[in-house]
């Protein structure tokens, strides 16, 4: 929203989460994860590696379980590596809307409309 949320009509605002319900239907793909690119070096003593030239890229699906303990493992297909893009995109969307979604009700509820 470009405008600031108070300066929208309550219509609007109604409008919008209207809009917004419409769409939130939670995306079946969803992954709440990053997508991190990595490049290594291997255990061979005369390597390429070790003059710099490391190998990959190699792509992981990474996840925060809570504090200190992550999930990461390797995604070895290109099928694999774009089902984890959308899955991330279809959850950042989601979150967004929500984000989005919560600022409309709190606006509303500020005017006593919710
Ligand atoms: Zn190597």
């Amino acid at each position: 929203m470009v405008k600031t949320i108070r300066q929208e009509t309550t219509l609007n605002l109604r409008k919008h989460r209207a809009a917004l319900l419409a769409q939130l239907d939670p995306p079946a793909n969803l992954l709440r994860a990053s997508y991190v690119r990595h490049y290594l070096t291997c255990g061979k003593r005369n390597c390429r590696c070790r003059r710099g030239f490391k190998h990959g890229p190699f792509y992981y699906l990474v996840q925060c379980l809570g504090t200190g303990r992550v999930r990461k493992f390797l995604l070895k297909t290109a099928g694999q590596r774009k089902k984890a893009r959308e899955g991330i995109a279809a959850h950042q969307n989601h979150q967004r809307w929500l984000a989005e979604l919560s600022e409309i009700n709190t606006e509303l509820l500020r005017r006593a409309e919710l």
